[in-house]
């Protein structure tokens, strides 16, 4: 049925702790990702709903599953964590696909482990929905992500401020490894740090494997990755909300769907998470923390970085990494140049492209404009800013493309619909009453977000006064 391979279960006993869910008995099904199950080489076709739901909220164990809440720390709102850890999740096991890629399935918000702290280790539906309608936009919109298998309508109410319906999400991903799981172990044990980043190489770099800095290297890829992933995070106008380094992934996917949102008007310094009242995670700070989380990864790895080096000098390792982030600074500025071009129709940006592309968005923050439509829109190769339009031109006509050459990659680069947050209010508050219809619509729609199509004309209006959301809560 599922075919599970277990090896975050080999390494020590203290690394995580094998612990049961314990969830509702009335389980339902809400969605489950057919194609996503499929793409993994899950054989559960032969299953009906009520076997599905059982399954996905942890009442029936499958056999080879050996259910584990894995152990972390993490620096919050810049402060350290040392105790965090799976409070409310069970990675029951991994999976290895056709091609030979391992992912991980785990449950989350079902039931407690011994890093819950006070948490009751419960979700309610609406996190559920968000990160399930969320995690497939982003997917389709071709950012790396973990994805949505399941989610489970538990029976059980939760209590919030609200008492509020209970649900489970299947999530799936390449690794749940955190830049916080690296804290953990070198907050506690040489050893066991050692031993989490050989595991971590093994599963995402093994070519590094018999490097002489292997662990410099490593440090250099998560770093890549993340930066990487930052960028295109600007390029949709995605705000993450929480950028703590437990929720940091060193797989370079975007992980841990709080408080996230898509940006409607276009603002620079924009916060939706009602937590992040400094701002520390607003859209345009996001490449920094990015970086600063890196710092902290680096910090953490110190040890082995120290022992793999030649010199053995704590100075010169120090010297060497400090070099390093300037060069992570520019390998930044020339991802998002890459991303931000490109939606202009900008094969090659350069670093003098800058100046449209800041041009722009300040046009579009001046006028209150849609951020998301207003990009879509420059496919027409018109603009009513006459000074701006002419300064693009002139760029446009630098490149040997021709006009269709020039919309395609415009075309690939902004997309028609994103998954808006008054849109996932709604599908929320539907579930909610009982009604799942619109979430399914949702999930349905978001699928080719690049294609225009009039029958999704609705989902692309920006929304009217009263629906329009300000603010995202943590809602665990
Ligand atoms: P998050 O803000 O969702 O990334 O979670 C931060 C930490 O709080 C993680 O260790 C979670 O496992 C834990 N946590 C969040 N919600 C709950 C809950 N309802 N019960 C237990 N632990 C939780
Ligand atoms: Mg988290």
């Amino acid at each position: 049925m599922i075919k599970f391979s277990n090896t975050y279960c080999e390494l020590p006993e203290n690394f995580f702790e094998e612990v049961l869910p314990s969830v509702g008995e009335t389980p339902e099904l809400m969605h489950f990702n057919n194609e996503l199950a499929q793409e993994l080489g899950l054989d559960l076709a032969v299953l009906n709903e009520q076997e599905l739901a059982n399954i996905f909220c942890g009442k029936t164990i499958l056999e080879g599953s050996n259910p584990i809440a894995m152990a972390y720390s993490g620096h919050q709102f810049g402060q350290f964590n040392p105790s965090l850890g799976d409070g409310r999740a069970h990675l029951l096991g991994e999976v290895i696909t056709a091609e030979q890629q391992r992912f991980d399935i785990q449950l989350k918000g079902s039931g407690r482990s011994r890093y819950s702290r006070r948490g009751d280790g419960r979700s309610w539906l609406g996190p559920v929905v968000r990160e399930y309608i969320l995690s497939e936009a982003m997917s389709a919109l071709g950012i790396p992500t973990t994805r949505a298998l399941c989610a489970v309508r538990t029976g059980e109410e939760v209590l919030r401020e609200d008492t509020l319906p209970g649900a489970v999400f299947t999530r799936v991903a390449s690794s749940h490894l955190r830049v916080g799981t690296f804290e953990y172990f070198s907050a506690r044990s040489a050893d066991d740090l050692k031993i989490m980043a050989d595991y971590a190489i093994d599963r995402h770099d093994p070519d590094l494997k018999n490097h002489k800095q292997k662990y410099f290297e490593f440090l250099k890829r998560v770093a890549r990755r993340k930066l990487s992933l930052v960028s295109k995070w600007m390029g949709i106008g995605f705000i993450h909300g929480v950028m703590n380094t437990d929720n940091t992934s060193i797989a370079g996917i975007t992980i841990d769907y709080g408080p996230c949102a898509f940006m409607d008007n276009y603002v620079e310094n924009k916060v939706y998470s009602s937590i992040d009242r400094q701002g520390r995670y607003a859209y345009s700070n996001q490449g920094q923390i990015a970086i600063w989380n890196m710092s902290v990864l680096a910090n953490a790895l110190f040890p082995l970085l120290l022992d793999e080096s030649e010199s053995k000098n704590t100075d010169k390792v120090i010297l060497k990494l400090q070099e390093e982030f300037k060069h992570l600074d520019s390998f930044y500025q020339q991802e998002y140049l890459n991303v931000m071009g490109k939606k202009f129709g900008i094969f090659r940006p350069a670093y003098s492209d800058l100046a449209i592309i800041n041009e722009f968005l300040k046009h579009l923050e001046d006028n209150h404009l849609d951020f998301t439509n207003s990009f879509r829109k420059l496919n027409t190769l018109d603009h009513d800013n006459k000074l701006f339009l002419r300064k693009w031109q002139d760029r446009l006509a630098e490149q040997a493309k021709t006009s269709a050459e020039v919309i395609e990659l415009m075309n690939q680069s902004n997309p028609f619909i994103i998954p808006r947050n008054h849109q996932v209010a709604k599908a929320i508050e539907d579930s909610v009453g009982g009604d799942d219809s619109y979430f399914k619509y949702l999930v349905q729609s978001y699928k080719k977000p690049f294609v225009q199509n009039e029958a999704l004309d609705d989902l692309t209006l920006t929304p009217r006064p009263e629906e329009i959301v300000h603010q995202t809560f943590c809602g665990t």
